[in-house]
């Protein structure tokens, strides 16, 4: 095993500045405090002992093999919007940052596909897509993301109900591996069983086995109409009880969110932002798609009765673009909200079955309470993807956090397992959720996905300490 590492000396600093470029290498003081982190501090702040800019996928596969060749660790970085750890120097080293290489070739309208750098922000190729009339689905919660970060952490997000998740959009990708050679996972053809399936194994991956230097991406035609509804329910666990009714209906949502009231104003204390619709302990906001008017009407009529029949206070229907966006904007900004209303937070992403989300929620309240936390399930209700958030209030020290939040981690990760769930839905391990992957998944699986790190990185210079973990 090659531990420990080597340290980045100043002839190493020069080397990589000769093999990219002298501006855009920053060593020492000059790197910025937030390259030491992603979006979850909490999970880790590791300064890293050089930060380099990479213009295209020569620079990268030069960098990586000088990794590859010294023992030194690369790390890459997209946006650094992760909520894992991940995009951290967790052992020092080298972070390659990819935001430069984001150039969007033009829609492949042919193959309905679009092609595109991995620093490509979500935002810019969603928009890039519509401009021509088609449409990428996958619609994780944080628009600027980068696309490369996006297909190798797989990120969900609310449309993963109807059109499924980023891996679903991959046709093909370019990625240089930890040795720094340049490969191909499949191309742009819609089937294909030549081999090991490769492409959806790196898909999720995290950054641990290869760097994704290019990615082809799957379009659909876009949807000609969409609503929103909004259903105020007395609490949350009437909310959840009401998620397998609106799956059950002939018409399948686009997205079924929970919040709780608390959440949403805490978004309209904190951020000035106002949600459209009052009352209720909780709300679930349920979007469709639709082809044509009358589809989406039957839509709403058939939800919108549902609802009602079963407890809602109200059912509101949006359908002008300023009132989807009132509803959707509280919605996006509820992290922002949380970070402004606590101290700190962990985040349990666990999903369940969607026949558990009822009883996962009223549990993992329980659960929570029970350590004194103050606990706020939201999220991606309708595909059983609930994202526990706990928040630490000031009155708490740093042990009683540390210690509650960990005992409600526990219980809730074993909570997920007993009802047939995963402990991660879509933020993925990182360095945040390494200590209870194997508890979780058990030995003879953690032995596996060594062997699987192995076989693409057998110097363990790519992302060590994410995932998967040796020790020296
Ligand atoms: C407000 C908010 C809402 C969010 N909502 C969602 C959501 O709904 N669904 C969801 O799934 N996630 C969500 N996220 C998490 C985050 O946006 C996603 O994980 C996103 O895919 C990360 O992209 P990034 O460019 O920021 O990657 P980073 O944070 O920079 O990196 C994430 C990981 O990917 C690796 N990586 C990045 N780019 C590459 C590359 N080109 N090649 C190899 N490895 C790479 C990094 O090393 C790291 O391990 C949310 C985050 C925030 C802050």
């Amino acid at each position: 095993m090659p531990y420990p590492y080597r340290k980045l000396d100043a002839a190493g600093i020069e080397a990589i500045k000769s093999l990219t470029s002298p501006e855009r290498v920053k060593a020492g003081p000059d790197i910025l405090p937030e390259y030491c982190h992603d979006e979850m501090p909490e999970y880790g702040v590791f300064p890293p002992d050089l930060y380099v800019e990479a213009e295209n996928t020569g620079e990268v596969s030069a960098v990586m093999r000088y990794g590859y060749d010294h023992n030194i660790p690369v790390v890459v970085r997209g946006a650094g919007t992760g909520l894992a750890g991940g995009s951290t120097c967790k052992y020092g080293g080298i972070m390659l940052s990819l935001m430069r290489m984001n150039r969007i070739f033009p829609v492949d309208r042919k193959n309905q596909t679009i092609t595109c750098g991995p620093g490509a922000l979500l935002l810019d190729v969603q928009a890039a897509a519509a401009a021509e009339g088609l449409f990428y689905p996958p619609d994780p919660g944080e628009k600027t993301a980068t696309i490369g970060g996006n297909v190798i952490t797989n990120a969900g997000g609310m449309k993963a109900v109807r059109y499924g998740l980023t891996r679903d959009f991959v046709r093909c990708m370019e990625a240089v591996l930890p040795d720094g050679s340049i490969v191909n996972f499949s191309s742009n053809v819609v089937k294909n069983t030549t081999g090991y399936d490769v492409k959806d194994l790196v898909i999720g991956s995290e950054g641990t086995l290869c760097i994704l230097t290019q990615v082809t991406l799957k379009l659909l035609p876009a949807p000609k109409c969409t609503c929103t509804l909004v259903m105020p329910f007395p609490d949350l666990e009437a909310c959840a009880d009401m998620v397998p009714k609106v799956l059950d209906l002939p018409f399948t949502p686009t997205a079924i969110e929970f919040v709780e009231r608390e959440l949403l104003e805490i978004v309209e204390r904190t951020l000035n932002k106002p949600f459209p619709v009052p009352g209720g302990g909780a709300v679930l906001i349920v979007m469709y798609d639709a082809s044509s008017p009358g589809e989406l009407e039957a839509a709403c009529d058939a939800a919108c009765d549902a609802a009602l029949e079963s407890g809602a206070l109200d059912c509101m229907i949006a359908d002008t673009p300023e009132r989807i966006a009132s509803v959707w904007e509280v919605r996006g900004a509820i992290l922002e909200g949380m970070k402004a209303d606590s101290v700190s937070q962990e985040e349990c992403d666990v999903v369940v079955p969607r026949s558990a989300i009822a009883e996962y929620v009223k549990a993992a309240k329980r659960i929570a309470l029970s350590h004194g936390i103050r606990v706020e399930p939201c999220g991606h209700a309708g595909d059983g993807n609930i994202h526990t958030e706990m928040l630490r209030d000031s009155g708490m020290s740093d042990e009683e956090w540390k210690t509650a939040t960990h005992a409600s981690l526990t219980e809730l990760y074993d909570l997920s397992k007993r009802l047939g769930g995963q402990l991660s839905g879509e933020h993925g391990i990182g360095n945040g959720r390494l200590e209870f992957l194997e508890p979780f998944l058990g030995g003879r699986m953690i032995r596996l996905y060594k062997s699987i790190k192995l076989a693409f990185d057998e110097r363990l210079v790519l992302n060590p300490g994410k995932i998967v973990e040796y020790h020296a």
